[in-house]
């Protein structure tokens, strides 16, 4: 069938759209989509995020997306009490973090440690035949590429940071031979990426002088496993209500631990924690997640951020190990207003520290939904704040929401069709 000829006249090419200021570019997408009035105006206010700062951290900014931002009581990181927020549009995930810090505060809350604020950018040089010689040649040039790397940032390196090491791999690849050139930097504060990857790119016509090959990327991995946090805690049996418990969130985990279709699941629990506080910090929450999931398949299977065992006293003890590049400097987290509040209630002035929160947060929410499935299931604890979000769908305002919520939770079918019945229901009643 011959493709239809599109009748459409509207155009995406919008030229010079970049160049107009935040309204005009908002008026031409109105103009584009149709936008009512109203919704025109709900993009023109930007709330707690300045119209000038959301416009220097992306480009053609129209408007801001609000996330909420809830906070995790009752968690305990290193012996320190502290209130933990969370930016997440789902529900249910900001609860379970307190429920599960709750139930471990008797044993301590949570304990962290971390491998060090090291990042890796990679070098890749192509074009060459004798690719074991060239990677001695790199390696042979150590000095010099620390010299070079740490001129690139002399400010991190005046903070205790800069070149670390370098790591030098032979790839057999499908395009022929590559020499793989890792440079290891302490980032401190700092996330990293634009720091590494300016240093790679300095660098890179260096090894092509060196070794007669040609560079090719220079860019950092998200694979950071060079800078890991841990995070451990025990829960006693007797709070997380008894051997019983303990035994169904073991089976929970073993069935993680064996199957990826699982482990997947278990490992955005996980993230559900992890990412909130990465985003409601000003953090690269992708660059977390690609590092997270790259990391859990480091053995050839796809498998569990965490690890649960019981203890020779009958107690549950969890583990967690990922990569956390994470800053408090650089990227969003000084220039978002937000982000910036947060790290304040945090009280956190290092990224180590950040980083220990934020293992510490994926533990607990990992025990949390594990102890959830392993017994009432998750749509329990969903179900209060799913049947307002229902409710909302169906049109309920105000006082309605939770009415409808209401009836929708006692009935047992929270729908959308049956939020829209009793929502006419009662106006038809109020209006008569
Ligand atoms: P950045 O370059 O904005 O800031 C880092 C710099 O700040 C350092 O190089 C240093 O000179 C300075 N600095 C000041 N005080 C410091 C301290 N106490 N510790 C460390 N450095 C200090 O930021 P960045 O962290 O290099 O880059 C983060 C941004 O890069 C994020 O927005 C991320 O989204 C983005 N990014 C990510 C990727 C990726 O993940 N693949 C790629 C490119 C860019």
């Amino acid at each position: 069938m011959a493709a239809k000829k599109s009748t459409n006249r509207k155009t995406s090419r919008i030229a010079g759209f970049h160049k107009l200021e935040r309204l005009a570019r908002l008026e031409a997408v109105a103009k584009f989509a149709g936008l009512k009035a109203a919704t025109k105006k709900h993009f023109a206010e930007t709330g707690n995020l300045p119209s000038e700062i959301a416009e220097r951290l992306i480009e053609n900014v129209i408007g801001t997306m609000n996330v909420p931002i809830g906070i995790a009581t009752n968690v305990i990181v290193d012996g320190r009490e502290i209130l933990v927020p969370m930016a997440t549009e789902e529900s249910s995930v900001v609860a379970a973090v307190c429920n599960a810090a709750k139930q471990c505060r008797n044993s301590g809350g949570v304990t962290t440690s971390n491998s060090g604020p090291l990042m890796i950018a990679q070098i890749q040089l192509i074009d060459i035949a004798d690719p074991e010689t060239a990677r001695q040649k790199i390696l042979e040039r150590k000095s010099d590429i620390a010299g070079i790397c740490n001129a690139t940032d002399p400010l991190l390196v005046e903070l205790g940071g800069g070149f670390e090491d370098i790591e030098v791999r032979v790839l057999q690849t499908a395009g022929g031979p590559m020499v793989i050139t890792h440079l290891i930097v302490d980032t401190r504060d700092a996330m990293g990426a634009n720091a590494v990857n300016t240093m790679a790119e300095n660098l890179a016509p260096h090894i092509a002088k060196w070794t007669g090959g040609r560079t090719h990327l220079r860019i950092l991995t998200n694979l950071a496993d060079r800078r890991v946090a841990r995070a451990r805690a025990l829960w006693k049996a007797k709070s997380i209500g008894g051997a019983k418990v303990r035994d169904a969130m073991m089976a929970a985990y073993h069935f993680a631990a064996a199957d990826p279709y699982r482990a997947t699941t278990h490992n955005k629990g996980i993230m559900n924690g992890i990412s909130a506080v990465t985003l409601a910090t000003g953090n690269d929450t992708r660059a977390i997640e690609a590092g997270a999931h790259a990391f859990a398949a480091r053995s050839g299977q796809y498998s569990p951020l965490t690890r649960w065992e019981v203890t020779k006293d009958g107690d549950l003890a969890g583990v967690l190990e990922l990569p956390l590049a994470l800053g408090i400097v650089g990227g969003a987290t000084r220039a978002h207003p937000t982000a910036q509040a947060c790290l304040e209630i945090m009280d956190i002035n290092k990224a180590e520290d950040l980083q220990s929160v934020v293992a510490a947060v994926g533990l607990l929410q990992n025990f949390a939904a594990l102890k959830a499935l392993a017994t009432v299931g998750v749509q329990k604890g969903h179900m209060a704040l799913h049947a307002q979000n229902i409710a909302m769908m169906a049109g309920a305002v105000g006082a309605e929401i939770d009415a409808i919520a209401k009836f929708l939770t006692k009935s047992g079918t929270v729908r959308q069709d049956v939020a829209e019945k009793e929502l006419a229901r009662r106006r038809n009643k109020i209006a008569k």
